[in-house]
Order: structure tokens, then C-alpha cells, then sequence
């Protein structure tokens, strides 16, 4: 049935996390922006976050509304099939909140950006800003 080659199938992956991640490049580019330097997917820490700050023992994750459930109009699970997607989802969601709670273990605070929040600037700004204090060279 499956016809694809393994770099067929691998290329198709790498396609599809691509294109997951655009929220999170759109994220990092604001950061950037705004005088933040971080560090990403930090694999020893747990849940391996996106986007890292190491000085500041802060991180965040970059999470789509529908895979991470979301309480938004995109987080909203599928009518049907609902018994596949939901314990699905829902695993994400466990993952997510262990993540978390072990990295506040180890001394370091999260922050969660949403799909749903990207478009809003002025509001991510206004978020990273309270989240992580003040930075060093901004350009905005
Ligand atoms: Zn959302």
C-alpha cells in the first residue's frame, strides 16, 4: 500500500514539520527583533522547548492550536473520528503539562505561544517583554 521510498517518505516528513514550524520562525524573527538571543530546541531539557534562554532560565514553546488542543476555534478537535484524534490530542496535552512542570522543577519558567497569537505583534511583544524582562539590543 505504501509505496513511498524511505527518502520519499523522510522528504515528506521533513515537509510537513517544515511547515509546522512557520508560527515558530515567524516567532523567533519578532525575538530577534526585539533584542533577544536564544538558543533552540534544547534536546537536554524537557519537552525539548523551541526556543530557549539559558541566561534567563526561560523558555518557550511555539505549539499549533489543533495538535496542542487549544481552547480556540482552531483547537477545536474534528467531528469525526473523534476516537482517534482526542486521546491523540490529548496525549500531546499530557506531554505539554509534564514538560512544563519538570522544567519548573529544574528552575526555569515557560511560556506557551499559540498559532492562534501570531498575527498579533504587538501583543507577542507586549508578552515576551513581561516574560522575559528587558533586552539588550532592540531594533523595534
Ligand atoms: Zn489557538
Amino acid at each position: 500500500m505504501d509505496r513511498l521510498t524511505p527518502e520519499a517518505r523522510s522528504a515528506n516528513m521533513k515537509a510537513v514539520r517544515r511547515k509546522d514550524t512557520a508560527p515558530e520562525m515567524l516567532v523567533r524573527r519578532l525575538l530577534h527583533a526585539a533584542g533577544y538571543r536564544y538558543r533552540l530546541h534544547v534536546r537536554k531539557l524537557p519537552g525539548s522547548p523551541d526556543i530557549v534562554f539559558p541566561g534567563r532560565r526561560k523558555a518557550i514553546f511555539v505549539h499549533g492550536c489543533f495538535w496542542h488542543g487549544h481552547a480556540c476555534r482552531a483547537g477545536r478537535p474534528p467531528q469525526s473520528r473523534q476516537d482517534y484524534w482526542l486521546p491523540k490530542i490529548a496525549r500531546n496535552q499530557d506531554r505539554d503539562r509534564q514538560s512544563v512542570e519538570a522544567l519548573k522543577t529544574l528552575g526555569w519558567d515557560c511560556l506557551t505561544v499559540w498559532g492562534c497569537e501570531i498575527r498579533d505583534t504587538e501583543y507577542l511583544l507586549e508578552n515576551f517583554r513581561q516574560f522575559l524582562g528587558p533586552a539588550k539590543d532592540s531594533l523595534i
